[in-house]
């Protein structure tokens, strides 16, 4: 058993079309790792298929990366490529798409040194801003997209031998992304209209802050001013319609930096960056969090959160009803894009400046005014389940019910 050729094209194909949206004689700028090399290039086919003016990937290796960490000296682990972001941030400017393709595996670095791994996130933040800025203000149309590598095929389903354990996950990976059936792209409107009733009701309510009760979770998390939720595909700035994540069930919008009290325990493991956390148990107070345990990777999680001021603050709550599809699949993942997407969760650090009215156009400190949060770091991470309720809190203080055992309740 291997992975199926006609699910990875149709995979790219969706990624192409319905995720990046590429138009006529745009640039195409991709990022992957070697492993998914047999879907990168099913994506430059359909994206030269498409119009595309010129495809560019660029791609790592997990042994490469290691090898740093086995054989770097201590100066390497400041070190980042800022020319290669300048470069994809001035392909960005001139009117290039961006499609990264997600598949790591999970334990990569969960050997190494928490603090160096941590040193490397933060040269590699910093040097990223010029390629991430134009993403995180959607400034250009992007796409994420999954691909079975080994080592994250071993880790999802360990009993099996790797290749069936790849093939089974490209199963997973092409159900969660809602591209089986005859018509994918119709699939995928029809879903994109059932997020926008969502997102609809829910930017009426104008919602002050919401309220969290479940196992080890007490938490009043207020919403920035004037803020807007969001879901399913939308127009970056440069005007193309685009579906940023393949899958997504989340509609999401921007928490209140400095107004999130309370406790909150994760309801799923978090990979980051190499390694594994699990068991993240976290307590606020307005909007820091102040006490923060993990049963595993605990280090990991407090070098994170260490990383600036806003790591240890939110920029991002979703809404994930239990019944999705990913969630049901009963599949842990151990990949935000696929987990995030099983579950309610909330992202540590960066908020998309695009979910506060009128934010694209502001600068860090009147984003920082309405309650926006900035940092280096935008992590999610999962704290839904079907144990879960959620209220809304409107600003006259009525309590109007969101989510109920993890489900829509409106
Ligand atoms: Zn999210
Ligand atoms: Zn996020």
């Amino acid at each position: 058993m291997t992975i199926d050729p006609v699910k990875l094209d149709r995979l790219a194909e969706v990624a192409v079309r319905t995720g990046v949206n590429l138009a006529q004689g745009q640039e195409l700028v991709i990022t992957a790792p070697i492993e998914a090399l047999p879907l990168v290039r099913r994506i430059v086919e359909h994206a030269y298929k498409a119009g595309a003016s010129l495809v560019t990937p660029i791609f790592s290796d997990g042994e490469i990366t290691k090898a740093r960490y086995e054989h770097g000296g201590d100066a390497s682990f400041d070190k980042a490529p800022a020319w290669l972001f300048e470069g994809m941030g001035a392909a960005f400017k001139s009117g290039a798409a961006r499609m990264a393709i997600t598949g790591d595996d999970p334990m990569l670095l969960a050997e190494q040194d928490p603090a160096k791994v941590a040193r490397v996130g933060k040269a590699t933040s910093i040097a990223a801003k010029p390629a991430m800025n134009p993403i995180v203000g959607f400034e250009v149309n992007w796409n994420i997209v999954a691909y079975p590598t080994a080592g994250w095929a071993a880790q999802v389903f360990p009993d099996l031998p790797v290749e069936e354990a790849q093939a089974k996950l490209m199963d997973a990976i092409y159900d969660a992304s809602r591209i089986g059936g005859d018509d994918p792209v119709r699939n995928w409107a029809d879903h994109t209209t059932e997020l926008k009733k969502r997102v609809k009701w829910l930017n009426e309510q104008k919602f002050d802050a919401l309220q969290y009760t479940g196992p080890g979770t007490d938490l009043r998390l207020g919403l920035a001013e004037g803020h807007i939720w969001k879901g399913g595909a939308s127009p970056a700035l440069n005007g193309i319609i685009c579906q940023p994540n393949i899958p997504t069930e989340e509609v999401f919008t921007c928490p209140h930096a400095y107004k999130v009290d309370g406790r909150v325990s994760a309801t799923k493991p978090l990979a980051h960056q190499g390694s594994v956390i699990e068991n993240i148990a976290v307590r606020f107070e307005a909007g820091k969090i102040v006490e923060a345990t993990a049963s595993k990777g605990q280090d990991v999680l407090r070098a994170l959160l260490a990383t600036d001021d806003g790591a240890s603050r939110i920029g991002e709550v979703a809404l994930v009803p239990h019944s999705s599809p990913i969630s049901q699949s009963g599949v842990l993942f151990y990949n935000t894009l696929f987990d995030e997407n099983a579950s309610c969760h909330i992202a540590l650090g960066q908020c998309y400046a695009d979910t506060i009215a009128g934010g694209s156009e502001f600068s860090p400190e009147e984003l920082q005014q309405k309650g926006g949060n900035q940092s280096l770091i935008h992590v999610d991470w999962m704290m839904g389940s079907d144990a879960v309720d959620i209220d809304g809190i409107t600003l006259t203080g009525d309590v109007v019910p969101v989510m109920r055992g993890g489900e829509w309740a409106f």
